[in-house]
């Protein structure tokens, strides 16, 4: 097991009714700037909700962040902040409107150019306001992690950025906020969130007994309630378990001490960039073709895979792993989700240009140990098509 340190400081309210919580964990001198997307927290009601809790504090509204964040978007609000003076921000949706908060976050406390924040993949970020989240969809693990993607349609670039000073101070997680969810967004939160944990899970070498462990169960919990909560989709038990599950995968207890992979996010995001794909679909297209490619690297972990999620057990080693990336599709699948590159408009010719972009964005050493080039992701997209 590799060296780690492991601080996650965001106060998690998990539960129903738990926006009745929210006042008490924002200063009571704060000037709140709630962020939040399209249009569906006002349609289902938590934006209401929210409004309620916070009672007659100082409060400014900030809507229409879209899917897939812009950074242009974001700029507006972050001088939204400037002209109104906020000092605190709660972000109440899905990962999209979360990352955006803690780009803002960060972006409203920095000097320089805001676009270093993201081409410094975060290094530069010395200071954020402190923010909140309300989760409406469980998926990303932003409610609890340091992480955000922000999109610069301009520049045709969707990029990562990481700081300690991102952590939510508190997250509030009520799985009936999930309820209003379409299936697409079901699916796709069940797809990002088994793709996370594999993305720590499924590397080598392999010595983490501990994080193997939560990370199969976390895998199973998504097998078996992913379809469920698109057959039931007001079954509390099931949105609960789901919503957790989504929040360990990537809150950092699964990934500590272990060697980790990304590649197929990395791939996916310039997919994204390339035609707003679901960030979800793009996964669920690169991550079985990786694994198909990587099976020799990736071999004993692999076969680990085949047994503890998939109870495959028989039969010579190619075998069991076939059986176990075919079994992945399929899972994809039942959840309604297709896993060819041609499902999604991208034609054969296209992949010079994705492969481009991952090359202009420094996307060159991918994997777990640097080992994935830009020419293995070309072979990656071309299995895919
Ligand atoms: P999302 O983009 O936040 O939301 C997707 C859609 O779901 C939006 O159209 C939103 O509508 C709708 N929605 C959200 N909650 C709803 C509810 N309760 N009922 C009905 N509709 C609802 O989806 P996401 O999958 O959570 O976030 C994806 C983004 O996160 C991507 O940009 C991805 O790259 C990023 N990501 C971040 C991390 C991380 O660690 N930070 C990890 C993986 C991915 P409205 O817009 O109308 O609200
Ligand atoms: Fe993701």
């Amino acid at each position: 097991m590799n060296n780690f340190d492991f601080h996650n400081p965001t106060h998690i309210l998990f539960g129903k009714g738990r926006i009745s919580d929210l006042n008490d964990q924002i200063p009571a001198d704060a000037k709140v700037l709630i962020l939040y997307g399209g249009g569906s927290a006002e349609r289902t009601g938590v934006l209401g909700q929210v409004r309620k809790a916070l009672g007659d504090r100082m409060v400014v509204e900030f809507g229409g962040i879209e899917p897939n964040p812009r950074f242009a978007t974001a700029m507006k609000a972050v001088q939204v902040i400037a002209d109104e003076g906020a000092t605190f921000l709660l972000a109440v949706g899905g990962g999209s409107v979360i990352d955006a908060t803690k780009f803002i976050a960060a972006a409203s406390r920095f000097k320089g150019d805001p676009w270093e924040i993201l081409t410094s993949r975060g290094a530069v970020v010395k200071e954020a306001m402190p923010f909140g989240t309300v989760l409406t969809l469980p998926a990303t693990g932003s409610e609890m992690n340091s992480g955000a993607v922000i999109t610069n349609a301009e520049k045709g670039a969707k990029l990562p950025f990481l700081s300690a000073h991102c952590y939510p101070v508190f997250s509030i997680l009520d799985p009936e906020l999930t309820y209003t969810l379409p299936p697409r967004q079901i699916a796709n939160g069940v797809a990002d969130a088994f793709v996370h944990i594999i993305e720590q899970y499924l590397t080598y070498p392999v010595a983490a007994r501990v994080q193997d462990g939560f990370a199969e169960t976390l895998l199973r919990t998504l097998i078996e309630l992913g379809p469920k909560a698109l057959d039931a989709p007001k079954d509390y038990d099931v949105r609960a378990n789901l919503m957790w599950t989504a929040t360990l995968a990537l809150n950092g207890l699964i990934g500590a001490g272990v060697p980790q992979d990304w590649a197929s996010h990395m791939i996916g995001h310039e997919i994204t960039a390339f035609n707003d794909t679901d960030h979800a679909r793009t996964l669920a297209v690169v991550l079985p073709a990786l694994l198909n490619d990587q099976r020799g690297p990736k071999r004993e972990k692999l076969l680990q895979y085949a047994a503890n999620v998939w109870n495959i057990r028989e039969g010579e080693d190619d075998a069991r792993i076939d059986a176990a990336i075919e079994a992945t599709r399929d899972f994809f699948h039942r959840m309604g989700i297709q896993t060819r590159l041609g499902d999604y408009g991208v034609a054969a010719s296209d992949i010079e240009t994705i492969v481009s972009a991952l090359t202009e964005h420094g996307m060159t050493q991918l994997g777990e140990q640097g080992a994935i080039t830009p020419e293995d992701a070309r072979r990656i997209l071309e299995t895919a098509q």
